[in-house]
């Protein structure tokens, strides 16, 4: 086994604006934590430092026009057509550095599938990816750039089968937009459901078209949703699906807004279920590229992804300030005292409903698209 922890202290330095919940914090605090828990003094593992994409390699997913007016966004010139690509709203403002911070973060994505296909790594994690809303000409959902976008593009140029797994709270519509007539990569995505949340879409009916009729997969997710149902929809879907494809490389998207003390989503998970399924996928995956996705609870957010890069790498998170007292403790032990939640199951009419819900997903599932792809 080798396995990447691909970062850059340069991630933390961008700012979105006090009011943004999208908080590049988020890296740096993932950084501290793994160090603190000793989840990266391993001999298998290696740190590496990414570097920014070039044009070229940007364009295996995203239209130059788009990309040009992303870098002159950044250094400050405006042009209406701005608006027309989702530049310069509340959601995807236009601040200083923005080209610099999003071809550095599609730049690690990158650099963890060439490490995946040339280096000999069977993991790499880019906790600063995921940005799973990016259109190919266009931002949307805090995403500029679609990393997943250009990774899947980039496997695919060079012949592997890829699956794609996005447990982020939202639907990976970026993705799905994308790939919909494409059979060389199956795309399943949990989500919280279209009814409730944002980008709207990822119903279980929407399953691909043309060649790529069914491998497109969504599970939409009522509000409520506890571990249990989660992981009830994720065990009768995710493995039968993904060894029936069996793919060459996965790239998971974790996104960590699928706790319940998330501000932006509606579920009532711990991260409990992500570990469960990361280990899944884990044990499902030839190579596994691992992406942070969403989370806006900052560090709830932070020690879930610390958690999944422990489960990723099959070690037990230990902390080493433990015994220490006193002036050491910060955000997280705040809230649990260890990276790890106790599974969140829940009784009432609201569970009950997600359940009856998730069942009728699944059976559909089953019925429509387990047949075209030999499940
Ligand atoms: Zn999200």
């Amino acid at each position: 086994m080798k396995s990447a922890f691909i970062y850059s202290e340069v991630f933390s330095q961008y700012d979105f604006g006090p009011l943004h919940p999208f908080k590049t914090a988020r890296a740096k605090i993932v950084n501290e934590l793994c160090h603190r828990y000793n989840l990266l003094d391993r001999p298998w593992i290696e740190i590496i430092k990414p570097g920014p994409l070039c044009m070229e390699k940007l364009s295996l997913f995203h239209n130059e026009e788009y990309m040009r007016l992303l870098e002159n966004a950044s250094s400050g010139t405006f042009d209406f057509a701005m608006l027309g690509c989702g530049l310069g709203t509340d959601e995807n403002p236009v601040f200083e550095g923005l080209y610099s911070m999003i071809t550095l973060s599609a730049g690690a994505t990158y650099l963890g599938t060439e490490l995946l296909i040339r280096q000999g790594f069977t993991v790499a994690f880019n906790v600063f990816g995921g940005f799973h809303h990016a259109g190919r000409s266009h931002a949307e959902g805090f995403c500029y750039i679609n990393d997943a976008g250009i990774a899947i593009s980039h496997l695919l140029q060079e012949g592997f089968r890829v699956a794609y797994i996005d447990l982020d709270a939202h639907h990976g519509n970026g993705i799905q937009d994308a790939f919909f007539n494409d059979n060389r990569v199956l795309k399943i995505s949990l989500h919280e459901s279209g009814k409730t949340l944002y980008p709207w879409s990822g119903y279980e009916t929407e399953i691909g078209e043309g060649v790529g009729k069914g491998y497109n997969v969504n599970i939409p997710l009522p509000q409520g949703t506890d571990d249990e149902t989660y992981l009830y929809a994720f065990s009768h879907v995710v493995p039968p699906l993904i060894k029936a494809f069996s793919p060459d490389i996965i790239i998971g998207v974790f996104g960590a807004d699928t706790h319940h003390t998330d501000p932006l989503t509606h579920l009532n998970m711990s991260n409990y279920s992500l570990r469960e399924a990361v280990k899944s996928i884990r044990d499902l995956s030839p190579k596994l590229l691992a992406l942070g996705g969403g989370g806006y609870n900052l560090y709830t957010s932070a020690r879930t992804w610390s958690l999944l890069w422990a489960v990723m790498n099959n070690i037990e998170p230990e902390d080493t300030f433990a015994g220490l007292v006193g002036g050491m403790m910060f955000g997280p032990e705040l809230e649990s005292g260890s990276l790890e939640d106790a599974p969140l199951h829940t009784t009432g009419a609201e569970k009950e409903l997600a359940q009856k819900e998730v069942e009728r997903v699944v059976g559909y599932i089953k019925k429509t698209v387990f047949p075209l792809l030999g499940a």
